[in-house]
């Protein structure tokens, strides 16, 4: 069907997204790889470098070659239309007081009235129902009404927005880079090169290995805090929300053991390099605080019966959390993943007086 001028208008309306190729690492980046191409591998159990695959709309894993398609799972799973379509869709079925008919949206879309209307019931339903597709369609209208504000800001801060991309996509490749080879054996250069810059940039930016080593450890952290901040946001259930807390403590299935082997690097690096302690301290006290609070969420609703103050069990949680990830991470025999978990979830419950089965679901 030709387009006609709604549908050019439609189109225009999206600007700020470009094609379907910036639309699919939009939704790839959002949903998978902050960096664009850092995400987690779960054939391979850790975070890995992917490429975009030709003419599918899916990522590959570098190492082990298993796709990810990041419209499976969302609103758009097994639809034909575009994603540009459907981001077009949403942006108008926002834009004014009220939705558009879906006859003025299969016009200024340029397709037929069923896709229109399936567009927007869809975009509509998924908005009312408060789920992960909910929060996607938030980040797109925050995101198109912050690209459509950009050509306004100056050029101090797309510089800013420019260096702060850059050391991103350092202290994600220096994450895999470290995790995989180990400290020693890991050189400037050889993050570079898992980075797609110049040995010169990195050191622009990070003056020693051990700043560059720090700064992996952050971005991985980060990555579990804004997790956690999600379960906050998600989970009104005191027990499911501590349980989540717990097992991003730990490796597990689908997620990075890299975090826990970065710290076994900086913990003996800190022995004799006191000035990494401050920052780590602070990722640690981030931890407690997490944990310290779902405990006291959960005392003040009646669910958890402490048999501790919550400061001094959040303590005890961290520690046993991480004596059990750095075992299983290492290997040991008798701590496989699922082991860990039973013992952390099973020790928790009896801290908290409640049944192991409430804790472990
Ligand atoms: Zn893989």
């Amino acid at each position: 069907m030709p387009r006609t001028d709604d549908a050019r208008a439609g189109a225009a309306a999206f600007e700020p997204f470009g094609d379907e190729a910036n639309c699919l690492e939009w939704l790839w980046t959002n949903l998978y790889a902050p960096d664009g191409v850092s995400a987690v591998c779960r054939q391979c159990r850790t975070v890995r470098r992917f490429h975009r695959v030709t003419g599918r709309r899916a990522y590959a894993c570098d190492s082990c070659g298993r796709h990810v398609y990041p419209c499976a799972g969302t609103f758009m799973e097994h639809s034909r239309l575009s994603i540009a379509t459907w981001f077009t869709g949403a942006l108008l079925v926002r834009e004014g007081d009220a939705p558009p008919t879906a006859e003025a949206l299969a016009r200024r879309l340029g397709v037929n009235y069923k896709s229109a209307l399936r567009i927007k019931n869809t975009i509509l339903a998924a908005t009312s129902g408060g789920g992960p597709d909910a929060a996607l369609l938030e980040r797109l209208w925050k995101d198109a009404g912050a690209a459509r504000g950009a050509g306004e800001r100056s050029d101090e801060e797309r510089a800013v927005t420019r260096s702060s991309r850059a050391r991103d996509t350092i202290r994600a490749a220096a994450c895999r880079a470290f995790a995989a080879h180990g400290l020693p054996a890991t050189r400037v250069s050889d993050v570079a090169r898992e980075a797609g810059v110049s040995s010169t940039m990195v050191r622009y930016y990070y003056r020693s290995k051990d700043d560059i080593l720090l700064a992996a450890l952050q971005w991985a952290m980060e990555q579990t805090y804004a997790r956690i901040e999600e379960l906050r946001e998600e989970t009104t259930d005191c027990a499911q929300r501590l349980r989540g807390i717990l097992e991003l403590a730990l490796p597990a299935e689908g997620r990075l053991h890299d975090e826990v082997l970065l710290w076994l690097e900086i913990w003996v690096r800190i022995r004799f390099h006191p000035e990494l302690l401050t920052a780590c301290v602070t990722m640690s006290d981030y931890w407690l605080s997490f944990i310290r609070e779902a405990i006291e969420d959960g005392e003040r609703a009646g669910v958890f019966h402490p048999v501790a103050p919550p400061d001094e069990l959040a303590h005890w949680f961290v520690a046993v959390a991480d004596g059990l990830s750095f075992r299983s991470a290492v290997g040991y025999t008798d701590m496989h993943v699922g082991r860990a978990g039973e013992l952390l979830l099973g020790f928790a419950a009896r801290q908290l007086g409640v049944p192991v089965e409430e804790l472990a679901g």
